[in-house]
């Protein structure tokens, strides 16, 4: 599984800003689309070359304005109780308070590793504010500023020398051969009904790949002569009749599964729309650069008329992720299966693609040559070469100068003209500008 980080401190220390500068994707473009849930509690550190780790915001989950008993509301003391580390922050400016000293005597009662972050020691003397704190006698303490990034480099090595050794999980083997997929989505969406239909009713579910735990579910299945390894989603899991009652939307499953598969299949029920958890899911998704398919489930429920509604009401609120295809299906009938499995292939294909330098360039060349960015305030960004640095996602470096002042809406033009040159569906594209030569 991910580790679990979670962020707990009483309203207003910079827990949000801390959570943003551990989870934020380099991938701006992405957020500032409209339709992407910008409200998640849960995210994704992602330390190059090091180990992931999910981050939870405990002050998010209590609401904004509370006292002690907002910030020990039932889930944030949850999430906090199951995190294999705990993030104190407090605030460098104000010192320590009677509300961080509640929370500590709680944090004690909990037992979990817990570190102390002394946020907001922008311009203060670092060990000035350390020792504001120093009573409270921890030996894992750090001054950092969020809202600067400063000490946060820092502070994740500190995180990762923190938490537990990698589990078996962590060798679940990626067999080439194989596409991995994950369904995921909200309770109810019909991932269970799907994955036990692709199964067979009366298959067993388990598996003996190696890796595979009581948390960490996988199976590998064949279809229409194509391999697949289906990983972890809540649908693989065997459930009693009273856990699935009881079964609650696990977010840290959905991020282990996401950072786990090649393609999310996201699934959606046609008969309820897209709700702001299904908004939240294709965040998740899109945060990770995850390839892409969108499941819309139920279709059998509808009648003609429903269908032509929910047709045009989820092209609007579906227009963020417009590169991914949405197939419609129902998990009951079996129906829209087959169309669902050539979109994964399409994604898979287009997210796993290696470009060479030079068609990358020249794609660059006849993009810049026919739509030249605008003049901003005087300037004009140049672009002079590229070349692919990365698949799933396919992640292209330009060249250039004054690339600083290129707009989004140039930004975008330049994705869609890559996407349509080298007909990449169902994944999204990064770019990485880097000025000079
Ligand atoms: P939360 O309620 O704990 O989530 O706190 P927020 O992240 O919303 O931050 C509360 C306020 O503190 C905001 O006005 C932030 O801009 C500010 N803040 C957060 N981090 C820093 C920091 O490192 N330095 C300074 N000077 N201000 C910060
Ligand atoms: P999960 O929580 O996402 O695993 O959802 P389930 O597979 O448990 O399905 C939730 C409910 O939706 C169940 O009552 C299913 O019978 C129903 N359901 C699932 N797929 C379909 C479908 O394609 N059409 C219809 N009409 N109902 C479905």
């Amino acid at each position: 599984m991910l580790p679990l980080v979670a962020l707990v401190g009483r309203p207003n220390v910079g827990k949000s800003t801390l959570f943003n500068a551990l989870t934020r994707t380099r991938d701006a473009l992405v957020h500032d689309q409209p339709g992407v849930t910008r409200d998640r509690h849960y995210g994704v550190c992602r330390p190059e070359d090091q180990r992931h780790f999910a981050v939870v915001d405990t002050g998010g989950i209590a609401g904004e304005d509370e006292g002690l008993a907002g910030a020990t509301t039932r889930q944030a003391r949850a999430a906090a109780e199951e995190a294999d580390l705990v993030l104190f922050i407090v605030d460098g400016r104000e010192g320590a308070s009677r509300l961080d000293d509640d929370i500590l005597a709680w944090l004690r009662k909990t037992a979990r590793p817990t570190f102390l972050v002394v946020n907001k020691t922008d311009g203060l003397d670092s060990h000035a504010a350390l020792n504001e704190f120093a009573r409270y006698g921890f030996s894992d303490v750090i001054a950092v500023s969020s809202a600067h990034r400063q000490g946060i480099d820092e502070l994740i090595e500190q995180v990762l020398a923190k938490l537990p050794e990698d589990g078996d999980a962590a060798q679940l083997d990626n067999d080439p051969s194989r596409i991995r997929v994950a369904f995921i989505g909200r309770p109810n969406v019909g991932k269970s009904t799907l994955v036990n239909r692709l199964l067979g009713e009366e298959r067993m579910i388990a598996s003996d790949i190696p890796g595979t735990t009581r948390d960490s579910v996988a199976i590998d299945m064949e279809r229409d002569g194509r391999l697949y390894r289906l990983i972890d989603t809540a649908g693989l899991r065997r459930k009693s009749r009273v856990d699935e009652a009881v079964e609650k939307f696990s977010i840290i499953k959905t991020l282990h599964a996401i950072e786990q598969c090649q393609v999310a299949v996201v699934m959606l029920d046609a008969t309820e729309g897209v709700t702001d958890q299904d908004a939240s899911v294709l965040g998740y998704a899109l945060d990770a650069g995850r390839a892409l398919v969108i499941a819309i489930n139920k279709w059998d429920g509808l009648s003609d008329y429903q269908r032509q509604q929910t047709e045009s009401l989820l092209s609007r609120k579906l227009a963020f992720v417009s590169w991914a295809e949405a197939v419609r299906i129902s998990a009951t009938h079996g129906s829209g299966l087959r169309e669902l499995f050539a979109a994964v292939h399409r994604a898979h294909a287009s997210a796993t693609h290696e470009f060479s330098t030079s068609e990358v360039t020249q794609a660059m060349e006849v993009a810049y040559e026919a739509n030249p960015p605008p003049v901003v305030r005087g300037h004009v960004a140049k672009l002079r070469y590229a070349h692919p640095a990365a698949s799933n996602p396919p992640t292209f470096v330009i060249h250039g100068t004054r690339l600083r002042t290129l707009t989004d809406s140039y930004k975008r033009y330049l994705e869609n003209f890559f996407r349509k040159r080298f007909k990449l569906v169902g994944t999204p594209v990064r770019f990485i500008f880097k000025e000079g030569s």
